[in-house]
């Protein structure tokens, strides 16, 4: 059988580190590619078209779900979001190992059609902390960080079904832990 890339999939709730671990993996692993998401949320100060998602509109992302071109997608606190599908198909047939950083939704619907990918959740210490850091961060307005506290407990009941979870308390350990469970994964 014709090899394809590793696929890894990265969950966690808002505010509990995901895109630090995530760019601190890449520096790690340069090799390593990352999905650029699709989504109908408006860029945040300092945030660029095609380095941290596909700013689309509502119209043109329907269309986009409507026309099959993700291979999964969400609503997420509010807002939509999408893998592209010949974008995730292009890294895994050209054997580069993928990273996606996508909600429990989306990683539901990855691990259907990808049972083999590598599923890993990033938990807070506590839901203290969690809403220490969203309200630190600063780039949610308040209702925002209120819905996004919400979901939160739904989204850490999924953590149970992840092949690895990791609790980001110190970031170098959490780091550390993420780090051996990708050297760990491409070793199956
Ligand atoms: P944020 O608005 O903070 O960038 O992302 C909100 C949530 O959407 C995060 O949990 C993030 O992982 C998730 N997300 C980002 N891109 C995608 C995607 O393509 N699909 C899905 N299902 N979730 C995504």
């Amino acid at each position: 059988m014709e090899s394809t890339g590793q696929l890894f999939v990265l969950s966690g709730p808002s505010g509990v580190g995901k895109s630090s671990l995530r760019e601190g993996v890449r520096k790690r692993f340069p090799e390593l590619a990352y999905s650029i998401s699709y989504t109908t949320r408006p860029p945040r100060q300092g945030e660029s078209e095609g380095r941290d998602y596909h700013f689309v509109s509502l119209e043109t992302f329907l269309a986009m779900k409507e026309a099959g071109d993700f291979v999964e997608w969400a609503q997420v606190h509010g807002n939509y979001y999408g893998t592209s599908r010949a974008q995730l198909e292009q890294y895994l047939n050209d054997r580069r190992d993928l990273l996606l950083e996508i909600d429990v939704q989306g990683a539901r619907q990855v691990k259907v059609h990808f049972p083999r990918a590598c599923f890993i959740f990033v938990l807070p210490p506590d839901p203290e902390t969690l809403k220490k850091r969203l309200l630190e961060r600063g780039t949610e307005r308040e209702n925002d960080v209120e819905q996004r506290l919400k979901d939160s407990s739904r989204e850490l009941l999924e953590a149970s079904w992840y092949d690895y979870s990791i609790v980001n308390d110190v970031f170098e350990e959490a780091l550390e832990e993420l780090v051996a469970i990708i050297l760990s994964a491409r070793c199956r």
